[in-house]
């Protein structure tokens, strides 16, 4: 078995784009909108700023009240929007209750729009059309699968969760990327027989070590996206002392998809600025 080090690839796609900023002495400018105090979003807010500044993109968090109206939300993106020195807008999810994600993240022009989320984006990517923005935690999973060595043409990928950050997009972008692609969800009959025909398993599901030893193919290539507290721990979605003894290559929690995510969502903005500034 093979440990796909995210921290480690994340490191190496943050130093590539670090160079790529200083040489070409710019200055890519990233807003990340956080309304209320969620705790876990600070943590990720914070992780995205240090992670930024390291690489010479000004990244800057406007904060919002939890009890902010929708249209005082709309409102701040609009502006952000028409801001020629921003160039890309992130809203932190999980939003307070009452607030729609989904209006927010249509408000963002799909050139700012980082996280790739807007229907411009995810259109793009569906009909696999490119020029649009790739969603930041498909886009790792992506890169930590081609990082393997693994042809992805051919193979069976069986994703576990269906959410519109990671799952569906990630079906797209493996289909497009010529895999056989079986999304499965919380009705899905025979979980356990289902994984165990993939070549390929993307567990995103936020079930703690979900995904068991006996579940995997020999050989198998295993993603583990979940992130979870257990115990004051983090812990992913799949059993990974004990699914480490049959996959070929599988990465873990922490150390995985986590890092490599802000990486991407730092190389979407470093993409939406140079978009923006081909466009004049
Ligand atoms: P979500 O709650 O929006 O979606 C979960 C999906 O999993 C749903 O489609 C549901 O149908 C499915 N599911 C839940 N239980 C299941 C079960 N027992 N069997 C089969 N399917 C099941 O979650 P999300 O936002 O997609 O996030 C999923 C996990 O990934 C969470 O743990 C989250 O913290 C983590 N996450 C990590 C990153 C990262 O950067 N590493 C990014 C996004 C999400």
């Amino acid at each position: 078995m093979e440990l796909i080090d995210g921290k480690k690839l994340a490191a190496e796609v943050l130093l590539a784009l670090q160079d790529k900023i200083a040489q070409e002495n710019v200055k890519p400018h990233l807003v990340i909108v956080l309304v209320g105090d969620n705790e876990a979003s600070q943590i990720y807010v914070r992780n995205k700023l240090k992670a930024a500044e390291k690489v010479g993109i000004v990244a800057e968090v406007v904060c919002l009240p939890a009890d902010v109206s929708q249209q005082v939300l709309g409102d701040k993106i609009v502006e952000l929007n028409h801001d020629n020195a921003v160039h890309g807008i992130v809203v932190q999810q999980p939003l307070p209750e009452g607030l729609s994600i989904d209006e927010v993240v249509e408000k963002i022009a799909p050139e700012k729009d980082v996280d790739g989320f807007g229907i411009s984006n995810i259109g793009k990517l569906v009909q696999n059309l490119g020029g649009g923005i790739i969603a930041a935690t498909p886009k790792a999973v992506l890169n930590m699968l081609v990082s393997t060595g693994v042809a992805l043409a051919g193979k069976h990928a069986v994703i576990i969760g269906r959410s519109k950050i990671v799952g569906r997009p990630l079906a797209a972008l493996l289909l497009n990327h010529d895999c056989t692609v079986t999304v499965a969800h919380t009705k899905t009959r025979n979980l356990a027989d289902l994984v165990r025909t993939a070549d390929i398993v993307v567990a995103a599901c936020g079930q703690p070590k979900l995904v068991k030893k006996d579940w995997l193919k020999k050989g198998a290539v295993v993603i583990d996206v979940g992130i979870s507290r257990v115990g004051g721990r983090l812990c992913g979605d799949v059993d990974f002392e004990n699914a480490a003894e049959v996959c070929s290559f599988i990465s873990p929690v922490p150390r995985g998809v986590g890092p490599m995510t802000v990486a991407m969502l730092l190389e979407n903005t470093f993409e939406a600025f140079n978009l923006q500034r081909r466009k004049g």
